[in-house]
């Protein structure tokens, strides 16, 4: 099988065993003579696949009841917009940390819809990092406070999430599913599929209850999280063949034991590298140590040209998509749950023979 070591940021990895199984069910799919991706969405074979996805994820990350599970589309940066948009009680401000290109991101949409009060801005640092909590400066009504909890772009990860009044609002596009989270410290949490969960296409949000229900009535119907809550995410058709993945991808992740595994592989994963950049005067890691991501590991060689010929030399050992975001250059390895604790093996492996012949 001629699979490479597949470092992209996203649209990323997935399992090989889901790719294996949706292939084999792709034309006839449980003896229907359908493929899933053919049929109604309100029929038997779609609903089913629909509510395992919704139980597996309730129960990966043991959500509440009184929070709802939302597979909506638009991905992450129409989040950007909703959340404003369903969140902010008239004429209150809305607080924000700056840690990098997506909050910046989701502050620019946050503007257009109301007051944004920035809390903490650590947006534009050289190397990067995640706000500490003794420098947020929060209001004193918030109608929440946002933050983007794996900065995909740099390789910031925020640790120990921020403490305030107002229900905390998450980015978690990049890092879902990739640990334990106590649900019941966040409002809101939102991830696009693409990175850790499924193909591009679908996005999930777990809201809590309550919050969705405030929404203003000049919001329009699709748009309102309460809608979707009220409909079980069926309110128009949904993404239906990336749903179907993304239940796979929640049937694969229990079969590997869940999230606490994935956790402990996670920080394996990751320590791999940090260690090979550490015990290396050639290569330099890009984000502060104490955020540094488990999912984007960033870091920088002596000079942009042999940054280059490293992709170059990386790509002739099937290791792709190593090349930085285009803002910020160097070298990123993203290495979600799906990505093979032989690949990390693989590409430290090269790390020290480039190192040896070029260093
Ligand atoms: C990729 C990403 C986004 C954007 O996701 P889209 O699905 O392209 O809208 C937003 N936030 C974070 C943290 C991301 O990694």
């Amino acid at each position: 099988m001629n699979r490479i070591h597949n470092f992209s940021a996203g649209p990323a990895i997935l399992p090989t065993e889901v790719l294996q199984e949706a292939q084999a069910e792709l034309l006839n799919y449980q003896g229907s003579g359908m493929s899933i991706m053919e049929m109604s969405h309100r029929g038997k074979h779609y609903d089913a696949v629909h509510q395992e996805a919704l139980a597996n994820f309730r129960e990966l990350l043991s959500v509440p009841d009184d929070y709802g599970i939302l597979l909506m589309q638009g991905g992450a940066t129409s989040q950007f917009s909703l959340v404003p948009m369903n969140l902010r009680l008239e004429g209150r401000v809305a607080d924000y940390i700056n840690s990098g290109s997506w909050s910046k991101k989701a502050i620019k949409e946050a503007k257009i819809l109301g007051n944004v009060n920035v809390a903490a801005d650590c947006g534009s640092e050289i190397p990067t990092r995640q706000a500490r909590q003794e420098e947020l400066k929060l209001s004193d009504n918030a109608a929440y406070l946002h933050c983007c909890s794996n900065e995909t772009i740099s390789g910031a990860q925020i640790k120990q999430f921020p403490k305030s009044n107002a229900p905390l609002v998450a980015d978690m596009s990049s890092d879902i599913l990739s640990r334990r989270l106590t649900i019941s410290d966040f409002g809101l949490i939102y991830a696009g599929a693409q990175k850790n969960l499924g193909p591009a296409g679908v996005t999930l949000v777990i809201v809590r209850k309550d919050l969705a229900a405030g929404v203003s009535e000049s919001v329009p119907e699709m748009f309102r999280y309460q809608t979707h809550l009220e409909n079980d995410s069926l309110y128009n058709t949904p993404p239906t063949f990336g749903v179907y993945l993304l239940c796979l991808v929640t049937r694969w992740l229990k079969a590997k034991g869940g999230v606490d595994a994935m956790e402990a592989l996670n920080d394996r994963k990751a320590n791999k590298l940090y260690t090979a950049i550490d015990g290396s005067e050639f290569y330099t890691g890009t984000a502060v140590p104490e955020f540094r991501s488990t999912m984007n590991v960033t870091f920088r060689l002596p000079t942009e040209e042999l940054e280059k010929q490293f992709i170059a030399e990386a790509g002739k050992k099937d290791m792709d998509g190593l090349k930085g975001h285009r803002s910020v250059g160097g070298i990123r390895a993203s290495i979600y749950n799906a990505f093979p604790e032989e690949g990390v093996d693989a590409l430290v492996a090269f790390m020290k023979e480039f190192e040896q012949t070029n260093g």
